[in-house]
């Protein structure tokens, strides 16, 4: 419009008592006003209200101010009570798809204790066929009260017409069929050049213990298989799960080509209710040629051009073993454990990557601009790993890439100040230090901890941290495997508290109210390259954000970890709203 139509129609605007500034620019879609609103911009500004137009936020301020910008028939005008306020919540480490179909056969229980594993594998009994594998996965024994394995002998008691695996990571505990069906007897050993080994008895007979053999135990069973139908419609269920619980970003750290093509087929029919950051994953064994090419071929994902929704990030390896199955890669050595059956008094656990492949591996990330990270449990996989980083960034600065500490859960003062120094960020899952302190601390003792999880310091030194869950297996936010409901995860950085443990472990490094939003939302966006987008409510960024049912930042502390998110609100569009009690 000219100039002299402008200035007529700001003064026609003004003639009716409209705010001029309003008159510029088109009225917002939505209004949101007597609320709490945690911005969490910089300053952790707390506002009444603010103002939405084409799925972004335009405005934020008072309850005066924004409604000053309504125009009847334009505008909804939402008044949000008195409700708290928040961006939508991220979740800095999923692995939705798997996840999503790890139930498609059948429900499975939590199990807790010994008694309800065998209840399970009982009810199974009812349902598979006589002589066909029954098996229980990723029930890790340290989350068991009891702290040990089924034995062979309650296996057998409860199933012996089937060969039954109970299977933790690379261990398995078989009973009697099971040991049949693979051919293990008191005198076999390992003859295909690998790892692993049989556990015997002091009378020599085997106990049903198979170490590192999970290669050499084919359990073929007739499980229904799913459609592609199946797949996608389950990834969906999973997100409008995260939605329930408050999420509206999501990083995956483990995408192959095929789950990257079922989030592409959800969001080209419109059906992306959370935003997705990719870390796609490739072999760190063979020759480095092969590696190298396949991060080439990563490098050229189309994903990797960002559309707001979905993401290629950069890549994700492994570089130790667990914390809940005596493998993870320590500074000092482990100490023995005959749960995890750690015999070897210098045992430090292990490491996968040498370190020059290592270094090779991200300095060709590196080259294609892409984040490199890495599963690293152990402070020693945390040291090999900072290390490599400080190498490469002695040839080109790393900071814009924003390198990655995948879980580092045990630190050093001196990894958590490097990591700050070189700009790495760390992607940290609370929900370890809940449900794993019992065990943690019965195996190093508490002072061996103090830098377990050291959440504190390293917002104090400066460093980059975002929460996540590592959710892996069933869709539910407190029945998955991880469980990834944030509330529980942000109670566990307020108070360093733990299951069946008590006392705290190392309040020191306990987080603040505001810290631990931060965590799940403003730093999470940045690990994830989306910072500029959502991650706070400020003008300009996207309309992600979540009523609450409380004040996480005034409530009694023990009261966070039982919020619940009234709606869910994706790019201005209520994507989840609570029944109504
Ligand atoms: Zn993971």
């Amino acid at each position: 419009m000219s100039k002299k139509i402008l200035a007529a129609f700001l003064v026609t605007a003004s003639g009716l008592g409209l705010p001029l500034a309003s008159a510029q620019e088109p009225p917002p879609d939505a209004v949101f006003v007597n609320g709490k609103v945690a911005t969490v911009d910089a300053d952790f500004t707390v506002r009444e209200a603010f103002a939405v137009r084409g799925g972004r936020i335009v405005a934020t301020g008072t309850n005066a101010a924004i409604r000053a910008l309504a125009r009847p028939n334009v505008t909804a005008v939402h008044d949000l009570a008195g409700r708290t306020v928040l961006p939508g919540l991220i979740d800095s480490h999923v692995h939705a798809p798997a996840a999503s179909m790890f139930e498609f056969d059948h429900e499975i229980p939590s199990m807790e204790t010994i008694a309800e594993v065998l209840a399970y594998i009982g009810s199974r009994t009812k349902v598979v066929p006589e002589g066909e594998w029954i098996q229980v996965q990723q029930v890790f024994i340290t989350r068991l009260k009891e702290a040990r394995y089924p034995t062979r002998a309650e296996l057998d008691a409860t199933a012996p017409k089937h060969p039954v695996a109970f299977r933790t990571g690379p261990d398995s505990m078989l009973n009697t069929l099971a040991l049949q069906k693979c051919g293990f007897d008191r005198d076999w050993i390992v003859k295909d050049g690998g790892p692993g080994y049989l556990e015997k008895d002091p009378s020599g007979e085997l106990n049903g213990l198979t170490r590192g053999l999970a290669r050499s135990i084919n359990l073929r069973s007739r499980s229904r298989t799913a459609t592609e139908a199946d797949h996608l419609r389950r990834l969906q269920e999973q997100l409008r799960d995260y939605n329930q619980i408050g999420f509206t970003a999501v990083a995956d750290r483990g995408a192959t080509p095929e789950s990257m093509k079922r989030y592409v087929a959800l969001r080209d029919r419109g059906d992306f209710t959370v935003r997705v950051a990719l870390s796609q994953t490739f072999p760190t064994v063979g020759s480095m040629e092969s590696i190298r090419g396949a991060i080439d071929e990563i490098a050229k994902n189309p994903l990797r051009k960002d559309d707001g929704w979905l993401h290629l990030i950069g890549t994700k390896a492994w570089l130790d073993g667990g914390m809940l199955t005596g493998s993870a890669y320590m500074l000092k050595p482990w100490g023995r454990n005959e749960s995890y059956g750690i015999r070897d008094d210098a045992y430090r656990g292990v490491l996968n990557i040498p370190a020059d492949r290592l270094l090779e591996m991200v300095r060709h990330v590196a080259q294609h601009g892409m984040q490199f990270t890495a599963h690293v449990q152990g402070d020693g996989a945390v040291t090999a790993l900072v290390d490599a980083y400080a190498a490469v960034n002695r040839e080109k600065p790393i900071r814009a890439l924003r390198m990655g500490l995948t879980h580092s859960s045990f630190m050093t003062r001196d990894t958590v100040e490097r990591a700050a120094k070189l700009g790495v960020v760390i992607d940290l899952q609370p929900i370890w230090l809940y449900l794993d302190t019992r065990t943690l601390v019965n195996q190093f003792g508490y002072e061996r901890l103090r830098y377990f999880q050291p959440l504190k310091t390293i917002f104090e030194m400066g460093g980059m941290v975002g929460g996540g869950s590592d959710h892996m297996l069933k869709i539910g936010d407190l029945r998955a495997i991880n469980p990834y409901n944030p509330f529980l995860a942000m109670w566990t950085t307020l108070t360093r508290r733990a299951k069946w443990y008590d006392g705290q472990l190392h309040p020191e490094e306990a987080l603040s109210r505001r810290q631990a939003i931060e965590f799940y939302t403003r730093n999470n966006a940045y690990l994830i390259f989306w910072e500029k987008e959502i991650g706070s409510l400020e003008k300009g960024k996207r309309a992600d954000f979540i009523v609450v049912d409380r004040d996480l930042l005034t409530c009694p502390v023990d009261e966070v970890k039982d919020a619940r998110v009234l709606e869910t609100w994706v790019e201005g569009k209520k994507v989840f709203a609570q029944k109504k009690a």
